[in-house]
C-alpha cells in the first residue's frame, strides 16, 4: 500500500498513513486528536508516488500517479489528472430520447421508493 500524507486542521500537523489506492482520497482520523483529516493535495508530490513502490524489483525508474504507472512527474495537472494518462473527455449531452428515458427511470425509482417506504412502515407497526 502506498503512503499518503494527511493534514489535521486542529493540530495543524501532517501525518502519514498507509492506505489502499482506492481509499486514498477518503479522510483519515488524526492519530493525535482523532478528528478526520483530509489528504494533502497542495503539492504534486502528494499525488505522484514512487517511494510507495520502491521495493518493487526491478525499479524501472517510473512513477506512480493515482495507481497508474507514468514516466515522469507531472508538471501541470488539471483535476489531478496526469498528462500522460489524460484522455479527451467530451461533454456528454443526453439525446432527446435518452432524456425521456432518464425521466421515466427517475419516476419509476421514485414510485418504487414510495412503495417500499409504505410497506416497510406497515411492517414495523
Ligand atoms: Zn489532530
Amino acid at each position: 500500500m502506498p503512503l499518503y500524507e494527511y493534514y489535521c486542521q486542529r493540530c495543524n500537523s501532517v501525518f502519514e498513513a498507509l492506505r489502499p489506492i482506492e481509499e486514498a482520497a477518503l479522510p483519515v482520523p488524526c492519530p493525535a486528536c482523532g478528528r478526520q483529516a483530509q489528504r494533502m493535495m497542495s503539492s504534486f508530490m502528494a499525488l505522484t508516488y514512487r517511494d510507495g513502490y520502491a521495493r518493487r524489483i526491478p525499479d524501472k525508474g517510473t512513477y506512480w500517479h493515482l495507481g497508474k504507472e507514468v514516466k515522469a512527474r507531472p508538471k501541470r495537472m488539471r483535476h489531478h489528472e496526469h498528462p500522460e494518462l489524460a484522455e479527451p473527455r467530451p461533454v456528454k449531452r443526453p439525446a432527446k430520447g435518452e432524456r425521456a428515458e432518464q425521466k421515466e427511470r427517475a419516476v419509476e425509482e421514485g414510485e418504487e421508493r414510495n412503495y417500499r417506504k409504505k410497506w416497510s412502515a406497515r411492517g414495523r407497526s
